[in-house]
């Protein structure tokens, strides 16, 4: 292995060297601690078999370990400051490709055929927490062929991706991720382990994305879009906040009547509700707006 960056003194080293000075914008907190790199690399189950994708390597801390772990490493980084320390840090290592680019304009589908061909495709990241949410939902809503995603998240956020019907942290963001894979939180990370130390604990999660969701739907994007009502009014009944949805299309005695046919009363509210039971009442209204139409 080369200068190991997991030690704060290397990675100021190398960091004063190139005169490099922190963009709060990008989100830059850069790990500095051996033992929660390792940490990740483990429970991304990455092997010798795998192709893999590094969200923002940084200064190339976690890109290395990947690079001993994995096949073959394709690392996205936004900031061009950045880019001749990637060639620096990772000269050792013949499997890596760094892409310049802002990972939310790469086309990833595109990237895994042409990288890594016919190898399963993991991501790991320790990504920049100003865009967390829109990056996963990105990774898990295209359906990309990709075995796991395991990623530095705030505490906050890993809390809400895991979080059961409810409890005060279930939202619409459980409820996709979960549609998409399975949770399982690897480790909580301190402050302390990072350069500059962010405000806020971090907690490493690992999606394990699923071949097939673990529910029948009719249609998605309705479910979604009444999952999105449903918590865009968190405290109104769940009739209601559909009904007042722009563009729902359903008014609140539709909802409450198919609430009805499910076994739910009309005062219920969404975060109450799990994925299979959205399921239900977007196909029972789907069906009632359907036969609406026919008589
Ligand atoms: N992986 C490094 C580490 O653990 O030390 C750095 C992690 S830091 C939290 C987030 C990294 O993502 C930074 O290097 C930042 O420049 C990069 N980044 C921020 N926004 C990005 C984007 N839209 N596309 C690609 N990289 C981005």
């Amino acid at each position: 292995m080369m200068t190991d960056l997991g030690n704060a003194g290397n990675a100021a080293e190398i960091i004063k060297k190139y005169g490099f000075s922190f963009q709060k914008r990008y989100g830059q907190n850069f790990l500095i601690d051996r033992h929660v790199l390792d940490k990740i690399v483990d429970a991304s189950l990455v092997g010798k078999e795998d192709g893999v994708i590094e969200i923002g390597p940084g200064i190339g801390t976690m890109t290395q370990r990947l690079c001993e772990a994995a096949k073959k490493v394709t690392a996205i980084e936004i900031d061009r400051e950045l880019i001749p320390i990637l060639s620096e840090t990772l000269s050792g290592y013949d499997n890596v490709h760094i892409i310049n680019e802002d990972v939310m304009k790469t086309d990833l589908g595109a990237l895994i055929k042409n990288d890594f061909g016919e190898m399963p495709v993991r991501v790991a990241a320790n990504l920049p927490y100003y865009i967390t949410t829109p990056i996963l939902m990105a990774l898990l809503e295209q359906r990309l062929p990709i075995e796991s995603i395991t990623v530095m998240v705030q505490k906050e956020v890993a809390m809400r991706m895991q979080a059961k019907p409810g409890t005060k942290d279930y939202g619409a963001l459980s409820l996709a991720v979960q549609y998409y894979a399975e949770t399982y939180i690897a480790a909580n990370v301190p402050p302390n382990c990072f350069m500059p130390r962010p405000k806020v604990g971090s907690c490493v999660i690992r999606l394990t994305v699923r071949k097939k969701p673990p529910i029948d739907v009719k249609d998605e994007d309705h479910m979604f879009m009444l999952i999105r009502a449903a918590f865009n009014q968190r405290r109104k009944t769940l009739a209601n906040s559909i009904a007042n949805h722009p563009g729902s299309g359903h008014t609140k005695e539709e909802v409450i009547g198919a609430l009805a046919s499910l076994g739910l009363p009309e005062t219920v509210r969404g975060e109450t509700l799990g994925l299979e039971q959205f399921a239900a009442l977007s196909d029972m209204l789907i069906k009632d707006s359907a036969s609406l139409i026919i008589n």
